[in-house]
């Protein structure tokens, strides 16, 4: 049975949907999305699957409304992050008003309200459409959510990522940098011939350790604080005996609302440059990867509206926070959809112990029902 929010969820955690672009041999979404599919058609609503990259599937399931109200997008990721360290990460427990297991908190709470959200929608018969996407690949690069979007969009959008109940407006974006120095390869004893790149990429990563303290002196956004910069990964060298020829960096800058790829591209080729006083010295910087940060203004409508729904719900105005790591919900602003992220209570997202407070998602289904009715009559 899967007529309840903890059937429901405990169905959907048991469908391993671990994300196979993050963990090799990871099953992905193709189980969990039928069943979506599925359960949605059982209630009478129509769903389609979108499939991003074989097996890469999403869902779409639209309620039609009856013409003329604002329409609205509910969304939710059905792939999870790994399973290392659990020893049952697919049988779901319930203890003391939690449910314990991989996916319960990050994200299918959320998806599990967003599913019993979109038969309230059909059964109010509202002006306005609503749009369920429980999409592929938010944990990894994001590609159900790209290939859904070229298919849909809407006045406002709602991803019910876990915010502890809190109306979400920010959230970091992220670039990430390869850089690379050139040394010349010798034998270990010829230093009149060598050029030790590794060495050189010390004097990057001293640059760099002073641009990230420059980055915390910067004016603090009000929700999120500073951007930040630290290296992750480096190689190079070719043998102990010999000058490195190369060797490679790669960087991660957190970025804040307002903060370009480009700016930041060229805050590090500044770093480069003045470097580059030294004739020896080679250096290449390319941007490898960036997603923008998130921002929705307080006032904007939807925030209001389901800021005034969960104040229905939980007896108080609930908190306006903003995020420090990605969602999908930059994905959803950029294509011009204004967004806010609003989801369950718990813990252990990427960690071996998950879980969620069931209460809160009955919660959030309260929220979410509430707000629909309001922005979509
Ligand atoms: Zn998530």
């Amino acid at each position: 049975m899967t007529e309840t929010l903890p059937d429901l969820l405990s169905a959907l955690v048991r469908l391993d949907s671990v994300n196979p672009s993050l963990v090799p041999g990871g099953v992905g979404e193709t189980r969990i999305a039928q069943f979506v599919a599925d359960w949605l058609t059982r209630h009478g609503i129509q769903a389609e699957l979108d499939e991003a990259a074989p097996g890469r599937l999403s869902v779409i399931a639209r309620v039609k409304g009856t013409g003329g109200g604002r329409s609205l997008i509910l969304n939710a990721h059905l792939d999870t992050v790994g399973t290392e360290g659990m020893t049952t990460p697919f049988e779901p427990t319930i203890r003391d008003g939690r449910m314990y297991g991989r996916g319960t908190y990050d994200m299918k709470g959320g998806l599990a309200a967003c599913l019993f959200a979109l038969l309230e929608a059909k059964n109010a018969r509202l002006q306005g459409d609503v749009t369920l996407i429980a999409v592929a690949d938010e944990e990894y690069a994001s590609i159900g959510m790209q290939s859904v979007l070229k298919r849909v969009t809407a006045d406002a959008a709602i991803v019910t990522e876990p915010t502890e109940l809190s109306v979400s407006v920010a959230h970091k974006g992220f670039t990430w940098h390869e850089i690379t120095t050139h040394g010349r390869a010798a034998h270990g004893s010829r230093p009149d011939l060598g050029v030790d790149a590794i060495a050189h990429m010390g004097r990057v990563l001293g640059q760099l350790e002073r641009l990230g303290r420059d980055l915390t002196t910067r004016e603090a956004h009000p929700l999120l604080g500073q951007g930040s910069l630290h290296a992750s990964l480096i190689s190079g060298g070719q043998e102990l005996s010999s000058y490195p020829d190369r060797c490679t960096l790669l960087v991660e800058r957190r970025t804040l609302p307002g903060e370009t790829p480009e700016q930041v591209s060229r805050e590090i080729d500044q770093v480069l440059e003045a470097l580059a006083t030294d004739p020896e010295f080679r250096v290449d910087h390319r941007l490898t990867l960036s997603r923008d940060p998130f921002g929705i203004a307080e006032d904007a409508r939807i925030v209001h509206t389901l800021r005034l729904a969960a104040t229905q719900v939980l007896g108080q105005r609930p908190a306006i926070i903003g995020q420090s790591f990605w969602m999908d919900s930059a994905l959803l602003a950029a294509a011009g959809i204004p967004t806010v992220v609003f989801g369950p209570c718990g813990g252990g997202a990427h960690a071996t112990e998950e879980w969620v407070n069931l209460a809160s998602i009955e919660q959030c289904l309260q929220t979410l029902t509430i707000t629909l009715r309001a922005f979509c009559a």
